[in-house]
């Protein structure tokens, strides 16, 4: 398959753009999700969240609250690098094993840390998502999130003009959803042309990112 990285900053749009994508006939995956079905009571990963933080990140349910996790992580310290090694590993061989279906579609996969984590070297092309910092605050404000919670959690990955600077594809979501949709729809026609993918004719290269630009 054509694996397509897909990333950007906090609340910038990454999650709406795969939907995009996914309309548009895309296969489609996000690494936060993946996160979610990790976090299902009996699993390794909840077992040794537990362990770590105790019962006080479990909603009454039982199952892992994952607004109280965050709040663990981004407060500082090297949570997140203990939580991001235990996650990463089955994440990866999830996405892998998805991957590795022959099928001539794009699989684009929704990576908030695709270059913190190194996933870029895994993709054939990548698309970051970005918009204005008072869009993203306008965004998170919406989800109750206060300025504090922002800054903590976006000090944590490389900024959304760097993300742009190294992906293959921008786009800009500071706009209409029908301008979001028009651009998406413009990155998805130009990845199928060059990978041949969405079609009846199959790029010989398709899965493999072209020689000379591997390694960024
Ligand atoms: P996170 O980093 O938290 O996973 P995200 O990058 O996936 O966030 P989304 O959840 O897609 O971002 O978008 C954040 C919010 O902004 C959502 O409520 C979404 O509906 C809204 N949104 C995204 N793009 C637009 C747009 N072009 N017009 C209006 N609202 C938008």
């Amino acid at each position: 398959m054509i694996l397509v990285g897909l990333t950007g900053g906090i609340g910038s749009g990454k999650t709406t753009v795969l939907g995009c994508f996914r309309g548009l006939g895309a296969e489609t995956s996000d690494a936060d999700e993946e996160v979610h079905r990790l976090y299902e009571p009996g699993t390794d990963v909840y077992r040794a969240v537990l362990a770590r933080w105790g019962t006080g990140i479990l909603r009454a349910d039982g199952s892992v609250n994952r607004a109280a996790v965050a709040e663990i992580v981004f407060r500082g310290g090297t949570e997140l690098e203990w939580l991001s090694e235990l996650v990463h590993p089955p994440i990866r061989q999830a996405i892998l094993e998805r991957a590795a279906v022959p099928m001539l579609r794009l699989f684009v996969c929704a990576l908030p840390l695709l270059y913190e984590t190194h996933w870029d070297r895994m993709t054939c092309r990548n698309v970051a998502v970005w918009c204005d910092p008072q869009t993203q605050a306008r965004r998170l404000r919406r989800r109750g999130w206060d300025e504090e919670q922002v800054r903590s959690r976006a000090s944590r990955q490389m900024t959304m003009d760097e993300k742009l600077q190294r992906a293959d594809f921008g786009i800009i979501n500071t706009g209409s959803m029908e301008l979001l949709r028009q651009q998406c729809r413009r990155v998805y026609e130009e990845l199928c042309r060059q990978y041949g993918a969405g079609g009846a004719s199959g790029h010989p290269d398709a899965g493999s990112r072209p020689e000379h630009e591997q390694g960024n």
